[in-house]
């Protein structure tokens, strides 16, 4: 089936980019179309329930925003009472103990051996940045650690931890896109909380955050898809074929659109082949990313008095295959099917050439995992064991890698095709949901620019829109 007429806009995903693309289209009255491969709208940022009924999500989502916009999706998604708020608190779990995070911030809850190790480096790292500044410039992410951190917090932490997410070495990495994303030390403030034995946890743009009562991420997705026209929107349907002379996308299985402007949320490495003859194929296999295994444990009982107020906990050591995990059903106890009597722990544990994981075995080792760290008290009260891999779950921040997005993004648009998303622009800085949403939408107010956007804030300034409250 071929579509008669062309498209004004057709919408390659309905992630939550696609979907804020298509909804600014609909709001402006414009042609538009929305394609998606998957039976449900969220990608990434969709939800699952597993056959005991508990409910997962595609790795620990948690909703906060830098936009103004964003809020108002998110109210008019599930209302004002479909959310609960909370209070973030995160944690790192190192020799048998709990640091809040930020780690740095946190020393104090050290041993005596090991807060000396790390105030020793940060007190250097700081010298050496104030006594030769030039060649503390860091040339990658492994430098930049060790030169904000100095060699204990980077023993300790940063490092072990950071490989554990980008099963990348740190080497590999550029260090560009942290931005406000890591509590840069504060001596001052270092030195303040071992005198006092404080604990610093309030840091950073997601303090607090808010969940949907029912339903995990996903049901915020679901909701917004479903206030899009249904004739607009079609659900399992792959595009496998793009001709970009023609201006047409074919899916799997045979169907056609001819459009005049294409909006894609695909990953970009699949774009390159997806669309050939624009970019070179090369680039399709140098853009870094790893894959992410979300491995959820349903329980019997009450949540342990000690998860009780837990949000989720970083692990940086090595017996664990998880670098982090959620207590889910703290987000929303309807995350189990019989809330109050039941709670779950979501794990996430990276996979990469460089970091493999043992797939057969690691639902196992995940929970034995959780009984050595002390997070499952008795694993005869298991009742679920879910497990998922998201083949490309984290857009790694390569060295190199604007010097290869940008001028691919910018051929695509020289021919009608226009990249955005977590993958789609393969900008991890502004790879989260309200980013993405506004990636989209923003989009749509260039293209269709009636006097309106002349660029996109959030995709050509990130610095910019990470560091305010975007009206
Ligand atoms: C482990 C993990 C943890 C995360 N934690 C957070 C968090 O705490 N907070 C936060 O805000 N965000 C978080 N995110 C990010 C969030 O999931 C993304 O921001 C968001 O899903 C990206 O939206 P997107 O639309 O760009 O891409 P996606 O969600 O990947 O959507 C793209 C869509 O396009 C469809 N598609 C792809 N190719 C085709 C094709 N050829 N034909 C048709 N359809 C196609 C896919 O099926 C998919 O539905 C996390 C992500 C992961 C993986």
């Amino acid at each position: 089936m071929t579509s008669a007429h062309r498209i004004e806009y057709l919408v390659l995903g309905a992630g939550p980019t696609g979907l804020g693309a298509a909804l600014r289209l609909e709001e402006k009255g414009l042609g538009w179309r929305l394609i998606e491969a998957g039976p449900r709208f969220g990608g990434l940022a969709s939800s699952w329930v597993d056959d005991r009924g508990f409910t997962w999500d595609l790795g620990g989502h948690v909703q906060f925003s830098h936009y103004e916009t964003f809020d108002r999706y998110m109210d008019l998604a599930l209302g004002p009472d479909g959310w609960h708020r909370h209070e973030r608190e995160s944690w790192v779990w190192l020799k048998n103990r709990f640091v809040p995070y930020p780690f740095q911030n946190n020393l104090h809850r050290l041993d005596p051996a090991d807060r000396e190790d790390c105030v020793e480096g940060l007190r250097k790292a700081a010298a050496a940045r104030t006594l030769h500044p030039e060649p503390c410039r860091p040339r990658n992410f492994g430098e930049w650690i060790d030169q904000t951190f100095g060699e204990g917090v980077a023993r300790l932490f940063m490092r072990p931890y950071n490989f554990k997410v980008w099963a990348t070495p740190p080497e590999k990495m550029d260090f560009h896109w942290i931005g406000e994303r890591v509590a840069v030390p504060d001596l001052k403030a270092v030195t303040r909380s071992i005198e006092t034995g404080q604990d610093q946890v309030s840091w950073g743009p997601n303090r607090t955050f808010r969940f949907p009562k029912r339903g995990g991420t996903g049901a915020v997705w679901e909701a917004l898809g479903r206030r899009l026209p249904a004739e607009r929107v079609t659900l399992g349907a792959e595009i496998v074929r793009i001709d970009p002379d023609l201006r047409q996308a074919t899916a799997a299985d045979g169907r056609t659109w001819l459009y005049d402007r294409l909006i894609s949320t695909a990953p970009l490495n699949r774009l390159v082949r997806m669309a050939p003859g624009i970019v070179d194929d090369r680039v399709a296999d140098r853009l870094v990313y790893s894959a992410t295994h979300v491995v959820g444990v349903g329980m019997d009982g009450t949540t342990p008095e000690r998860l009780k107020t837990k949000c989720w906990i970083y692990f940086p050591e090595s017996n664990s295959p998880y670098y982090r995990v959620t207590v889910f059903t703290n987000y929303s106890p309807e995350n189990a099917p019989r809330p109050g009597a039941q709670w779950s722990l979501m794990t996430e544990t990276s996979e990469s050439a460089d970091k493999p994981v043992r797939r057969e075995s690691l639902a196992e080792d995940t929970v034995r995992a959780l009984v050595e760290d002390g997070l499952l008290p008795d694993r005869r009260r298991v009742v679920s064991v879910a497990h998922r891999r998201l083949p490309q779950a984290y857009p790694t921040p390569f060295l190199g890698r604007d010097a290869l997005v940008d001028p691919a993004l910018r051929a695509f648009e020289a021919r009608g095709i226009f990249s955005r998303g977590r993958f789609g622009a393969w900008k991890y800085e502004v790879g989260n949901q309200d980013h993405s949403f506004a990636q989209g939408y923003e989009c749509v107010e260039r293209l269709a620019a009636d006097g309106g956007a002349e660029y996109e804030p959030t995709l050509f300034t990130p610095d910019l829109v990470n560091n305010r409250r975007n009206p």
